[in-house]
């Protein structure tokens, strides 16, 4: 606590002191003697104190000052006063920079400080991981050698930094990043670096859906104008022509209906907010009515195809979807399966999980066209599936309806040998039916 009187009242003591000195000079007869002798005891008690205060703030580790009186009792307990507030400051500056820093490792995005010699001062974990750099060995380097890549140095000298710029990861050639730089105080800069490689990859599809559907139409519509031009304007032309012409106008007018009734399949799939939780679906009934349809399509293809069904195996799902997926699976064999083939069409219970397999013996198809398939319009062979009606749209259907269903397609091929895919549905929208639930149900 600070005392104001404190320096009257040492000042007091010292006065009080030599008056003592002085009159005991007196007495003796030693006056200078005494008060040389006193001025030396009061030089030498303030030289041990200052010793004392020289010794506890540079070698002590004690925080709490040494026990002392008068002046010097206020000496110490004000540079321990400041010292104490010093340490709350600090402390209350560190807890800033800790809830700055959890902050900053918080955020979505990488982000690096760099100051006005364009050297890194700062950056956050995800900067170390997005970028690659080594910390805290980068920490001072030149942000253009950290981050080696000519369109983010000229990005950095054009001193435009309104719009960001999207960059090839410099360390992984897959990802597109978003490169920000966000100047302050004049000097420092922030680069806020994020990923949009999924929202590149979106934009890229959507540009290359529009041009596949234009394309597909594009075909059939041709077609159909070239025979509309050749029919004179009176309708006047042979028989045999006008027979083909138009049966070849109603196959192509039939792939384009078929084309947009898939696309608009798998619009509404896409959109649908159908709960799958919902309703039980009698799966081998659906599976015995695709069934009587393959064989009607099976009839000019010879194929034979087994039905391996679980009468008492429903799951939890969407009618139409699955019928979809389903289907495709099953017309997809029958299409792509050379004459005669073998097609074997299972629907059993395993480990508590319904499973779907279609297999096939026919061609098969080449690795590096499996993990291509379910893309839209993706097509292994365009001429021969464009002679099977194929749009390259069917097993797209099919992997948004296994995800809406918390399912996936796998897909084993081998050249030659044939194909099997596959789905297997969790054991929560599993369900086992016994006969009398399955009377029921079906009332
Ligand atoms: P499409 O409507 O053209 O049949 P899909 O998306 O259903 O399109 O299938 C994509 C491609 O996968 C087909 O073009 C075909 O080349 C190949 N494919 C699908 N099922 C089979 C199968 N069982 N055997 C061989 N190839 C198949």
């Amino acid at each position: 606590m600070y005392h104001p009187f404190a320096w009257l009242t040492s000042i007091a003591r010292v006065i009080a002191f030599m008056t003592c000195c002085a009159l005991l000079g007196l007495y003796i007869n030693y006056l200078a003697f005494t008060l040389l002798f006193g001025t030396v005891g009061l030089l030498s008690l303030h030289y041990w104190r200052l010793y004392r205060l020289n010794y506890w703030l540079w070698h002590s580790k004690k925080i709490s000052p040494p026990t002392s009186r008068g002046i010097w009792s206020h000496v110490y307990q004000g540079i321990y006063g400041a010292n104490l507030r010093n340490r709350n400051k600090r402390k209350t500056l560190g807890e800033i920079i800790k809830r700055f820093r959890q902050g900053s490792e918080a955020l979505p995005d990488a982000a690096l400080i760099i100051n006005d010699c364009a050297e890194i001062t700062w950056c956050n974990r995800l900067a170390r991981i997005e970028l690659g750099l080594q910390w805290p060995e980068d920490l001072g380097q030149k942000v253009y050698d950290c981050i080696d890549n000519e369109e983010f140095t000229t990005f950095y000298h054009s001193n435009r930094y309104e719009r960001p710029i999207e960059i090839v990861s410099p360390i992984n050639s897959n990802k597109v990043l978003e490169f920000r730089l966000v100047p302050y105080e004049d000097v420092q800069f922030m680069v806020l670096i994020r990923d949009v490689t999924r929202l590149t990859q979106i934009e890229k599809m959507r540009k290359d859906f529009v041009a596949n559907v234009s394309h597909e139409l594009k075909t059939p519509l041709t077609v159909i104008n070239g025979y509309l031009e050749m029919i004179p304007e009176n309708g006047d032309m042979s028989e045999p022509m006008m027979k083909k012409a138009i049966s070849e106008m109603r196959s192509q007018s039939m792939r384009m209906q078929s084309l947009v009734e898939e696309l608009l399949v798998l619009s509404r799939i896409e959109a649908s907010t159908e709960r799958v939780f919902e309703k039980i679906i009698n799966v081998p009934q659906l599976l015995w009515q695709i069934q009587a349809e393959s064989e009607a399509l099976n009839r000019n293809r010879l194929h034979k195809i087994f039905f391996d069904i679980s009468p008492d195996l429903y799951v939890y799902g969407i009618e139409s979807e699955l019928r979809s997926a389903f289907s495709n699976m099953i017309f997809n064999a029958i299409h792509y399966t050379p004459n005669k083939g073998v097609i074997e069409v299972r629907w059993s219970l395993q480990a508590g999980q319904a499973v779907f397999v279609v297999k096939d013996n026919g061609d098969g198809i080449a690795a590096e066209h499996i993990g291509r398939l379910t893309e839209r319009f993706y097509r292994v062979d365009k001429a021969r599936s464009r002679t099977t009606g194929g749009s390259g749209l069917g097993l797209s259907i099919v992997k948004h309806v296994l995800s809406h269903h918390n399912s996936h397609l796998v897909i084993r091929s081998t050249v030659g040998k044939g194909s099997a895919f596959s789905c297997r549905f969790s054991a929560e929208l599993t369900c086992l039916m016994d006969q009398k639930t399955r009377n029921n149900y079906s009332l």
